[in-house]
């Protein structure tokens, strides 16, 4: 594959851009793997390019039954961070955000990797005891991370309210190198380096039935034929409990449409991204200048992968009075995508009762972030066959024996 670099847009812009490869293959799969992974979101393709990358392995075949990166991994809001207040989990999370800070040079691929800061808003008294808390973890786990006055909230964001009436501005909980990236080149750029490194990215393909035979798995079946393999890695988010269910075995899982929306462009006004967790809502600017606003999950389970009109008015709602200006802007799109979440609020990496089947799901709300860590541990899972240190904690049992990793203090919301 030839590299990206600035020599090759000045080659092809001399020859009318008629030379560029296209950016992965697309073959039909072969009749078998040594490692299926289910699930063409960021969260496998990573998992797929550790897999060649740390260990070796790339007789890899990612199955995908839609387009890659359609589903969350396309449809989130893009927020960054890694200050949680566990300890399993800021090191996941810091994991997955340093990687993240050299992706498109380990890629060679632009994910737009914008380090901007990240503000959580404390709009109670609890919340700022809570975010106090989390700034002292974080500081003992290594994340910078810091507390900040209303003042010093108002000179990173001239536009905010600090004095709305029910929730004015307490202080915030901020961390500086957290911030955003482009969803979508993020699956593209692990598509690229895999399809690079031989393994088939296998779209509009899905998996229909898991065969097995005493206790392991022996191949899959899909709308493009009958696929074995060695080794299963099921990543499919809000379809894990399905996919778990055709292998036979049950997750902690719920599966819960969650809702976005931007705005028409405007001017730059917003160059950080901000979380308001008590009234739920979160905003940034992208590049395009539209606000990027994210809202809550929906009030029951379901597979809905769409917005729905009060969930506009409830969002909106929660923010005016902290940023009036949103009440002067007109809406551009609004969607959803169906998030995996389980009791605790973070995600499983495990074995399961299948011995060559394993599963990467409940990242809920929040998993874009960690996509690079996810995958780096997962890979590491699924090579060895056993959790390294990043994966000890969030294997599926946890949920049977009680070490649940409750990261609502930290968060409020997970994104
Ligand atoms: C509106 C919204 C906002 C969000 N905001 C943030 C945020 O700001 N920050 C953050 O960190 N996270 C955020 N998230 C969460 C984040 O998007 C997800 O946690 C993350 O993208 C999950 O990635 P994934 O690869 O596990 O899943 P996905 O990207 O959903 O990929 C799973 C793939 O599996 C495929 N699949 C399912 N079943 C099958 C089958 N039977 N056969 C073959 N393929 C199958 C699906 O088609 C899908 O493409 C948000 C999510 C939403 C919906």
């Amino acid at each position: 594959m030839r590299r990206y670099s600035v020599f090759a847009i000045a080659r092809e812009a001399l020859r009318f851009h008629s030379g560029w490869e296209k950016a992965w293959k697309s073959p039909e799969p072969k009749k078998n793997y040594d490692v299926i992974v289910i699930g063409a979101g960021g969260h496998g393709l990573a998992t797929a390019y550790y897999l060649g990358k740390n260990f070796g392995i790339t007789n890899v075949a990612v199955i995908e039954k839609g387009w890659l990166g359609g589903g969350n991994t396309g449809r989130n809001t893009t927020i960054i961070r890694s200050n949680y207040l566990q300890n399993s989990s800021s090191a996941i999370f810091e994991k997955a955000r340093s990687l993240y800070e050299t992706m498109s040079q380990d890629l060679n691929y632009n994910v737009m990797f914008s380090p901007r800061g990240l503000l959580m808003l404390a709009q109670t008294h609890h919340e700022v005891r809570g975010y106090k808390r989390t700034v002292h973890a974080n500081q003992l786990q290594g994340v910078a991370t810091q507390w900040l006055s209303p003042e010093q909230v108002k000179e990173l964001v001239p536009i905010i309210n600090l004095h709305g009436p029910r929730y004015p501005i307490l202080g915030a909980h901020y961390q500086a190198r957290g911030g955003t990236a482009r969803h979508d080149a993020v699956a593209w750029g692990y598509a690229r380096a895999c399809s690079d490194m031989g393994m088939d990215i296998i779209q509009n393909c899905e998996v229909t039935a898991v065969h097995q035979a005493h206790g392991q798995v022996t191949g899959v079946s899909t709308t493009k034929g009958e696929i074995s393999c060695k080794k299963l890695a099921v990543v499919v988010a809000g379809h894990s409990g399905v996919v778990a269910g055709m292998a036979g075995f049950r997750l902690p899982v719920e599966s819960i449409a969650l809702q976005a929306m931007v705005s028409e462009p405007i001017k730059p006004c917003l160059d950080v991204v901000i979380m308001a967790n008590t009234v739920h809502g979160y905003i940034s600017q992208s590049d395009k200048g539209e606000l990027v606003i994210g809202g809550g999950t929906d009030g029951f389970n379901n597979y809905t992968q769409r917005g729905s009109f009060h969930h506009v008015e409830e969002t909106l709602r929660a923010l005016v009075t902290t940023f009036p200006l949103i009440s002067r802007l007109k809406l551009l799109r609004q969607w959803g995508g169906i998030v995996d979440m389980t009791g605790d609020r973070s995600p499983i990496i495990s074995k399961t009762p299948l011995g060559n089947c394993f599963i990467n799901c409940g990242w809920g709300t929040g998993g874009f972030k960690a996509i690079p860590g996810s995958g780096w541990a997962m890979a590491e899972l699924v090579a060895k066959g056993e959790p390294g240190v990043l994966a000890s904690e969030f294997d599926m049992w946890r949920f049977k024996e009680g070490r649940f990793i409750d990261e609502s203090v930290a968060a409020g919301v997970a994104h």
